[in-house]
């Protein structure tokens, strides 16, 4: 282990091992399978490559992201490692000349799609090599269950066969106990230690907002906290992602659309930039996700409401691979929790499934309208506590206020009852509010003893109570599509006055203080801006001339810890983390020079 903390260091230029990367790291050097189980941004890959270099042989890597072994393959590069992948994108020459150096043994690492793997000539040709291990990356495509399932995947226990005394380590983010039961089945991989480690994201700011106008705040939001940054945001509809992405267009960012009615040529072209150039933003459907391995995406916003938990976590999670600060911002309205609702009860699939996709979305619900800390409750739903509140939430930073709302729900409950549920929330929030449009009136609802009782409250808050009303389960939406309300049997407590309620209060989204470039750069000075801005461009340079995306260079962690440091010469260059001997050797007279001309102000 004194060998490989010597490699993190001088190769990898990080000074401490995360999380169970030392555990599973010593298990594969001693030769043993292992299974690690690790958030998306923990650190999988050191886990392997690591390893790579220090037992005899070259390391198979298996990966289903073809699109991104190149990118990978190259960042190794840049870290002075003998890595390539042979893949379909390589014509005949190029994957001759990499079987080659196979054969040869000039390789640390070889990265493989699995189909590739499994052909009967690449199998007799490993046959031939020395083999430092194998890596299962994405070890999860074995489930049937899951989203991502890849039927070679479950191919692969032929390596157990093929390679007895090659360690072989599966890597996955994906977490529950079903899908590990099956990786350990399907994979061969009985003895196999298991290193699970948090899934707590502690880069990651939660921020989720309720209201109106939710595109209107979701460009303030861009605008102020990420106005140059990388960034995706969801949409429910493809029509919707074609208009946010012309609308944020017009506003001056590069964002680009992507959902299945796409050509396929249009999808890669646009995931592709979105990878390579700095500064894209990629509107999309949940058709985007898979297969996106970029470490500095600093934001993921929602503009619609995921339907469960484990959607938000994942789709939140493509956010600060890198470590550094990033967001993850949803803003929801009445109309999703409506249409959400409207498109479980009408679709497909048994009772059973229904009752449980309801309950998911319920607790999604549950977490949006809550008023104590996001990330508590977060871990919670999967099963791990944090003891103390994150102090990196909406709510840890700024808590909200909360109010007795039982008065309120009791006349909202009631007006739902008088008017006959089944009305939708617009027009009994009408009744309540004492107006007499021509629905009210052709019903005689200005009659009604709810009518006009609800003056202390505005439209805005009517809604927001609506929703919550709706979330914690004391109304429920009809299924015909109408939105009409209907009491829940949660409602008879609060109703015969034997409970109260408290919410989360309404309130105005808070305006961010000042504009920053980014929040990668928040707790920056001017001056400190200023040299961050330099690196950047440097990085994009060099970055550019190599054809490679720029955080293959250095990523933002990197850029932030030149700032801090300031380093006058090598040896304090190589104290930032991210400098190993090989990018020191490359690029410490060019960013030293750009520091040198940037003094700090201490
Ligand atoms: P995963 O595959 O688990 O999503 P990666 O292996 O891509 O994560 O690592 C995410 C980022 O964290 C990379 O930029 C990587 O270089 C960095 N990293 C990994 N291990 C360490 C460490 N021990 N110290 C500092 N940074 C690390
Ligand atoms: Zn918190």
């Amino acid at each position: 282990m004194e060998c490989a903390r010597q490699v993190l260091r001088e190769t990898f230029g990080y000074d401490d091992f995360r999380l169970a990367q030392a555990g599973v790291i010593a298990e594969v050097l001693a030769g043993r399978d292992a299974l690690a189980l690790m958030p998306t941004g923990g650190g999988k890959s050191l886990c392997y490559q690591i390893p790579a270099l220090l037992r005899p042989g070259v390391a198979v890597v298996v990966s289903p992201l073809i699109a991104l072994m190149e990118d990978q393959v190259a960042a190794l590069r840049q870290l002075g490692l003998r890595a390539a992948c042979l893949n379909s994108a390589l014509d005949a020459g190029e994957r001759a000349a990499v079987a080659e150096a196979l054969r040869r043994g000039e390789l640390d690492l070889l990265y493989l799609a699995p189909e590739r793997l499994l052909g009967e000539s690449m199998l007799a040709l490993l046959g031939e090599c020395p083999l430092a291990l194998f890596a299962i990356d994405e070890a999860h495509c074995v489930s049937q269950w899951g989203h991502d399932f890849r039927p070679e995947y479950q191919q692969l226990r032929v390596l157990a066969e093929r390679f007895p005394g090659v360690p072989r380590l599966a890597l996955t983010a994906t977490a529950d106990a079903r899908t590990r039961a099956e990786i350990i089945e399907q994979l061969a991989l009985h003895d196999a230690r298991q290193f699970i480690s948090s899934f707590d994201r502690p880069n990651i700011r939660y921020t989720i907002s309720e209201g109106d106008n939710a595109r209107e705040r979701l460009w303030r939001f861009i605008r102020d906290r990420h106005p140059e940054d990388a960034g995706i945001v969801y949409c429910l509809s493809r029509r919707r992602v074609e208009q946010v992405a012309a609308w944020l267009g017009d506003k001056g960012r590069v964002a680009l659309p992507y959902h299945a009615g796409l050509p396929d040529a249009v999808r890669r072209a646009h995931q592709q930039r979105f990878q390579r150039e700095e500064g894209v933003i990629v509107v999309a459907t949940i058709a985007f996700g898979m297969g996106i391995d970029k470490p500095d995406v600093r934001f993921v916003a929602h503009l619609n409401l995921p339907r469960n938990i484990e959607s938000y976590y994942q789709e939140t999670g493509r956010a600060g691979r890198d470590g550094a600060p990033a967001d993850a911002w949803l803003a929801y309205g009445l109309q999703d929790v409506i249409t959400l609702r409207q498109m479980l009860e009408s679709g497909e699939g048994s009772e059973l499934y229904k009752r449980v996709a309801r309950q998911k979305l319920d607790a999604m619900l549950g977490l949006c309208e809550m008023a104590g800390c996001r990330r508590q409750a977060l871990l919670a739903y999967f099963d791990e506590p944090l003891a103390e509140p994150c102090g990196n939430c909406d709510n840890c930073l700024d808590p909200p206020p909360t109010w007795d709302a039982t008065e309120a729900a009791r006349m909202a409950l009631s007006c739902v009852y008088r008017t006959g549920q089944r009305f939708g929330v617009h027009h009994v929030v009408n009744v309540l509010l004492g107006k007499r449009d021509e629905r009210i009136t052709r019903w005689g609802h200005d009659r009604l003893s709810t009518w006009g009782i609800g003056g202390d409250l505005d439209q805005n808050q009517w809604r927001a109570l609506f929703r919550q009303l709706i979330a914690l389960g004391y109304l429920q939406v009809d299924t015909e599509g109408h939105g009409g309300l209907r009491l829940a049997e949660r409602a008879r407590p609060l109703l015969r006055g034997e409970e109260t309620l408290r919410l989360r209060q309404f309130r105005k989204p808070a305006r961010a203080r000042r504009p920053r470039a980014t929040p990668a750069a928040e707790s920056l000075g001017p001056d400190d801006e200023a040299l961050f801005q330099a690196l950047r461009r440097l990085r994009k340079e060099l970055a550019d001339a190599q054809g490679v995306p720029p955080y293959v260079i250095f990523n933002d962690r990197s850029l932030l810890d030149m700032v801090r440091l300031r380093p006058a010469d090598r040896t304090a260059f190589l104290q930032v983390s991210g400098v190993g001997e090989h990018k020191a050797e490359c690029y410490a007279g060019a960013f030293l020079a750009v520091i040198a001309r940037h003094p700090g102000n201490g």
